[in-house]
């Protein structure tokens, strides 16, 4: 619950706040930058809502922070944001808010299909958010793009028996019991219309799920850097191996997509041939660094 009396000072002054129990991880940026934007350490309200859409876009952001940093000062009915997730983004693809702490708020996203739903990396274990997934069709994959975001994994797994999958090079003692572990450098196809594309680099068994050819849930791998409006991976948080990282960016261009869906920093849609420039201009930078 976030504290009124540690809202920090960058916070315009009203209603909504964020308090010094920030960890920084950029969701409530994601859900409602029309009235949360980046500080030095943490997030801050830039512009108090004031139109009923603007209220339910923050009461999310309340929703989907990890750390529940985010208050009010004023009592909120908060039941319709918390409804709300997961969220459509296009197509079959959702984002599912709920961020875990022990995923860092990473991003998790549920893909709605009659052949079975995947969802990919761990949001929190919340039961409105359960609900609602399990109304949605429930879990047949959960896949694991690499061993930080993995979270609640257990708990999806024991309410929906679903098969998870996650890279060998990625297992660690939490993850020993994953149902699939994928192994090699090749891209692995689930079916006709989703592939598993390993990248190693950020961690060994950093893996992208590709969608339809259309979206990429790209893990901790890249990310749209929006201040600097391009596609960004960085070597501060490159837990593994840079140079891999770079080899496994220039095997992710030969394929095509149009969203890339991180676990950390923002998403974006681009045309899929802006995409390959993008992703062509990333890898150069990453050869100079
Ligand atoms: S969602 Fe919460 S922890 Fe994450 S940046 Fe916003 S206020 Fe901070």
């Amino acid at each position: 619950m976030a504290v009124s009396a540690k809202r920090l000072a960058a916070n315009v002054p009203g209603d909504f706040f964020v308090d010094s129990t920030c960890i920084d991880c950029g969701t409530c940026r994601q859900v409602a930058p029309a009235s949360f934007a980046e500080g030095r350490d943490a997030s801050y309200v830039w512009h108090q809502p004031t139109e009923a859409s603007e209220v339910h876009r923050s009461q999310m952001a309340l929703v989907a922070c990890p750390v529940a940093a985010i208050g009010t000062e004023t009592k909120h009915t908060i039941s319709a944001a918390r409804a709300a997730f997961p969220e459509p983004i296009e197509d079959a693809v959702h984002y599912c808010g709920w961020a875990a702490e022990s995923s860092y708020g990473a991003r998790s996203y549920l893909i709605v299909r009659p052949r079975g739903n995947i969802l990919v990396d761990s949001p929190r274990y919340a039961a409105p958010l359960v609900d609602r997934i399990e109304a949605l069709g429930g879990v047949r994959w959960m896949f694991l793009t690499h061993r930080d975001d993995v979270a609640d994994h257990r708990k999806f797994h024991e309410r929906f028996g679903c098969e998870r999958i996650l890279h060998r090079a990625d297992i660690v003692s939490g993850t020993r019991d994953v149902e699939t572990k994928l192994d090699g450098a090749d891209p692995i196809a689930l079916d006709d219309e989703v592939l598993f594309i390993p990248v190693p680099g950020h961690t060994p068994g950093s893996t992208c799920l590709l969608y339809r050819k259309r979206f990429l849930c790209s893990g901790d791998h890249a990310w749209w850097d929006p201040k600097r409006e391009r596609l960004a991976a960085s070597r501060s948080v490159c837990w593994y191996d840079w140079h891999e990282q770079t080899a496994s960016m220039e095997r992710l261009a030969d394929h095509r997509f149009e969203w890339l869906l991180p676990g950390h920093g923002m998403r974006c849609q681009l045309a899929a041939e802006r995409m390959s420039e993008e992703l062509a201009r990333c890898i150069r930078r990453m050869k100079e660094r």
